[in-house]
């Protein structure tokens, strides 16, 4: 035990300095565009919505973006591997369980701690760091850590009697993948209906204000089709600049939640923000994308079941197996990341498309661009396998050209 904790600190020493010296470099190397302020105007020329050149803050912001997304999916993929690397499986059968049920308790506790404690680092240079260097966020130091803490908390919670059953499923039968894969639907399904009241759980969700703007709102819905729409607005200005809003939820939990910062926007902003989400329940699009991630995680299941087979046998379910099995499980989810970011994106172009029909106006859809780039720092660009790996959403440059295709075909 004691070896695998010294191992531990190390490597988390390790990673905290590496990051600290990379944060310094980029903050030095961008000081000039950092100081810079980000003014992008909204143009229109010959009817159509300019595409802005980048602001030198988005620039430095979006390097920094890459730079902390590479180094995280290096910690999270080489995490498993150093599990067992440094004695955390070895740690687990050394005490000797009896039961089994305290054995993947202790196993799933242990390895959860473990990948957090080392992901840490990352999670502080970036979300609060970077956030505030660039202006994104206003958190204190124990905002952040409080509200970090709290969320890691609850997620330990819903993954640990998850975990649990996994573990013993996988240690006990032959053909765990089959039982896996059914609970994994069960959890998809039950997770998406519930996921609006953890969300109310953790966050103050207010219902949107009567008035004008919250009338014209339901209006829009009701003439787009869609009942009883449910509009929350959650408070972030106490911590962020950032705008956004999000629809959740299946069947009766689902709604619409703005965060307060959005409601700043002129109305017809606001709008067409709206109508976008309204496009994600129209099409039932969290449905679509809850089936594709279970059919994409089964089937990555049953690969690496295969991979495992072939290199340690068909009796490979053994503790000192987990990690490795987890690593494979991590490579395979990054290599199917672009098919379920491509999907997503798809999806995007269609809510938005879906915005543009419903408020008659795709001027507005792509000036809410030009408020993104100022507000979220969103980049204009970005490369290829940033795009294939991250992006869920069309780029700004894409969302412009859509709206701009729309207002071509309006004439
Ligand atoms: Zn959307």
């Amino acid at each position: 035990m004691k070896k695998f904790i010294v191992r531990t600190v190390m490597t988390f020493s390790l990673i905290f300095i590496s990051l600290f010296a990379i944060t310094m470099f980029l903050e030095y190397k961008n000081k000039d565009k950092l100081n810079t302020q980000v003014k992008v105007e909204y143009k229109v020329s010959d009817g159509e919505i300019v595409v802005p050149d980048t602001p030198a803050k988005v620039e430095a912001n979006y390097e920094f973006s890459q730079v902390f997304f590479y180094s995280g999916l290096a910690i999270s993929l080489a995490s498993p591997l150093l599990f067992f690397k440094y004695g955390g499986t070895a740690v687990i059968k050394k005490i000797g369980f009896k039961k089994k049920i305290l054995e993947a308790g202790c196993f799933c506790l242990l390895y959860g701690v473990f990948t957090e404690f080392l992901i840490f680092p990352k999670a502080l240079f970036s979300a609060f760091y970077r956030a505030r260097l660039v202006g994104l966020s206003t958190a204190s130091f124990s905002d952040f850590m409080g509200r970090y803490f709290q969320r890691s908390m609850f997620y330990a919670l819903e993954m640990l009697p998850i975990a649990m059953i996994v573990y013993i499923i996988f240690i006990k039968r032959k053909r765990w993948y089959i039982y896996v894969s059914i609970i994994l639907v069960l959890i998809a399904i039950g997770g998406a209906y519930i996921s609006p009241y953890i969300d109310e759980m953790q966050n103050d969700l207010e219902s949107m204000e009567d008035g004008e703007l919250k009338n014209s709102i339901l209006e829009l819905a009701k003439n787009s089709g869609v009942e009883d729409l449910d509009i929350r607005v959650v408070e972030k200005s106490n911590i962020t600049n950032s705008v956004n809003a999000y629809m959740t939820g299946i069947g009766g939990s689902r709604r619409i939640v703005f965060w307060d910062t959005t409601l700043k926007l002129s109305n017809k902003e606001i709008l067409a923000i709206a109508a976008h989400e309204m496009g994600h329940y129209e099409m039932n699009h969290i449905q679509k994308s809850i089936t594709l991630s279970v059919f994409m995680t089964i089937f990555l299941i049953l690969v690496s079941h295969n991979i495992m087979c072939k290199y340690k046998g068909r009796e490979y379910r053994l503790i000192d197996n987990i990690p490795k099995m987890l690593f494979i499980l991590n490579i395979l989810l990054v290599v199917a990341a672009p098919i379920e970011t491509a999907y997503s994106r798809k999806m995007e172009y269609a809510a938005d498309q879906f915005a543009m029909e419903a408020t008659n106006d795709g001027y507005t859809n792509g000036s809410l661009e030009i408020r993104f780039i100022q507000q979220n720092l969103s980049p204009i660009d970005v490369n290829s396998l940033y795009k294939w790996l991250v992006y869920d959403h069309p780029t700004v440059k894409d969302r412009i050209e859509h709206s701009n295709e729309f207002i071509e075909n309006m004439k």
